[in-house]
């Protein structure tokens, strides 16, 4: 049943020659989706289409299969090429019918500018006649609501001033109407599982559920999951949400790292100044990115003490006190090196927590032993040495980079909350 489910599942169409051939930036669409996202609608689908009748009705008739609600924009201004108004009213069966209050308001502007009234203006008053209209008044083309049994097609105009404008002002409250009920949601974070893992552990609460819904999103080396609920008051669907945040955290909650959709370097960094614990980092391979997204956030100044690169054999045996021999050894590439520089930075700043990473990012450099994407993490916290070994087979430099800075964050927030700590730590004294 429609009414159980708690997004409205919703496409956007964006119609206009202009958008195909590249000349001008879909703007319209970005700011349609996230105002949707905003509202609790699920945008499903973007579809661009140029000025074309057959290929327009088309694409109306595909998206109306799978969503209940379609929003154009473009093309319904009054030239030849003009397509949306004519093309929805036929693939939903209505007829077109002059609209007065339209027809008024362009005649309004016709004589403001001092003009006569043209075939063309005519035809921008015609409407379907089971529509809502949505009076335009940033511009001259009015835009409607059409529905159809369970399915409602909103067309809007083009120009982007004029498409904000009847958002703000007509849609928004139209469709705030459309829906029943209060929208509550979470979105909850997690890192060191898959997008399908994830899945796989939660697909009987997935699979069953109504209302809360369950939704998974991928995002660069972490996913996420939506957990929504749509009651009748706000506090019935807050427990709804919270009740089922509990059963998912007792399922994969040693990967869950956040249940406010903050990023992984935020929770950490608010926990490094919450706990008011020093920290410094020294940096081969990622060159500086774990100290840049450390100081993401403000205030951080009061814990962080100092990001060091030490790229070559001397900038790590100078600053970091790593030993000539532990490089000829084992090369810069390996646990000891990462182990020499952490325990280095300690003695060097006293900092409370000191991270090193050391690898190979690639794309060349590896070897068959140690192939692109091994990367090793040092950590010394309150003098405990705790190590961490990185195999990504990814050879792609920008995104080991990316991911090892990820896995920093993630291994601080282990060793705090007291994880995987002691594992680790057994297995690097063994190396
Ligand atoms: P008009 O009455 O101006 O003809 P319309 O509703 O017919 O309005 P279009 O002719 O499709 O709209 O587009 C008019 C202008 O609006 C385009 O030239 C472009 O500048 C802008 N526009 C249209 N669609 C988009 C979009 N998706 N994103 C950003 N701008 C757009
Ligand atoms: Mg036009």
């Amino acid at each position: 049943m429609k009414e159980t489910e708690v997004f409205m599942k919703t496409a956007i169409l964006s119609v206009g020659t202009e958008l195909l051939f590249g000349q001008i930036t879909n703007t319209n669409t970005v700011f349609l989706s996230r105002q949707l996202n905003l509202l609790g609608f699920d945008v499903l689908y973007h579809y661009t289409v140029g000025d074309n009748s057959g290929r327009l009705s088309d694409m109306i008739e595909m998206a109306l299969t799978d969503c209940d609600l379609l929003i154009t924009t473009g093309g319904l201004g009054p030239t030849e090429d003009d397509l949306t108004k004519e093309t929805v009213c036929r693939v939903l069966h209505d007829e077109l019918v002059m609209h007065q209050p339209s027809l008024n308001h362009l005649y309004d502007i016709a004589k403001r500018r001092g003009r006569a009234m043209t075939p063309n203006n005519y035809k921008q008053a015609m409407m379907p006649s089971r529509a809502q209209v949505f009076d335009n008044e940033a511009g001259s083309a009015p835009g409607f609501a059409l529905r159809e049994g369970e399915k409602t097609v909103i067309c809007m105009p083009g120009p982007p001033r004029e498409m904000t404008w009847m958002w703000e002002h007509r849609v928004r409250p139209y469709l705030e109407k459309l829906q029943t009920g209060v929208i509550y949601y979470r979105m909850l974070r997690f890192f060191g599982i898959g997008e399908s893992s994830l899945e796989t552990e939660l697909m009987d609460l997935i699979d069953n559920q109504t209302d809360p819904t369950l939704a998974t999103y991928a995002k660069e080396g972490e996913c996420s999951l939506r957990i929504a609920s749509r009651r009748e008051t706000l506090e019935e669907a807050k427990e709804a949400v919270e009740q089922m945040v509990q059963k998912v955290s007792e399922r994969v909650g040693q990967y869950l790292f956040s249940c406010d959709d903050e990023d992984l370097e935020t929770v950490v960094a608010k926990k490094l100044l919450e706990e008011n614990i020093s920290v410094s980092a020294c940096e081969s391979c990622t060159g500086g990115m774990f100290s840049a997204a450390l100081t993401n956030l403000p205030g951080i100044s009061a814990v962080f003490d100092r990001g060091l690169v030490t790229y070559t054999y001397g900038a790590k045996m100078e600053e970091l006190g790593v030993r000539e021999e532990t490089l000829s050894a084992y090369t810069a590439e390996s646990s000891q090196v990462a182990r020499e520089m952490a325990e280095g930075l300690a003695a060097k700043t006293g900092s409370r927590l000191c991270i090193s990473v050391t690898g190979i990012a690639g794309p060349g450099g590896g070897t068959s032993e140690k192939p692109v994407g091994t990367i090793y993490l040092g950590c010394v916290f309150d003098g405990v040495y705790h190590g961490r070994e990185l195999r990504t087979r990814n050879v792609s430099r920008a995104w080991n980079r990316h991911y090892a800075v990820l896995c920093m964050f993630d291994m601080i927030r282990k060793i705090l909350d007291d994880g995987e700590s002691g594992q680790n730590k057994r297995q690097d004294a063994e190396k």
